[in-house]
């Protein structure tokens, strides 16, 4: 009987990567993102500006881009380290 479980097993170890993509003409520094986001991928500079600084702990909830009130933050799910073509 054939034993799929390593190959899921290998799958489930997957990290899917994700690109978080901050509109600075838009964004007004309001914190939002940074303060909700549950892995603390987004920061804030000394002038309050969102920062990305831990990309590789985004877990693609797209809390930051559903709350943002200006629409300035998207995530972008990564395939094989490359943008994902819509
Ligand atoms: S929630 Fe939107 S407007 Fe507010 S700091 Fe983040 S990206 Fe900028
Ligand atoms: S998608 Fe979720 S984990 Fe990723 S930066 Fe936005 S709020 Fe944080």
């Amino acid at each position: 009987m054939p034993n799929n479980s390593d190959d899921k097993k290998a799958q489930g170890k997957k990290k899917k990567l994700y690109e978080q993509i901050i509109f600075r003409d838009w964004c007004k520094s309001c914190g939002i993102c940074a303060a909700f986001c549950p892995k603390q991928v987004i920061g804030r500079n000394n002038a309050g500006e969102p920062v990305i600084e831990r990309p590789q702990d985004c877990i693609g909830c797209r809390f930051c881009e559903t709350h943002c009130p200006d629409f300035a933050i998207t995530i972008i799910e990564l395939n094989h380290g490359e943008r994902k073509q819509a």
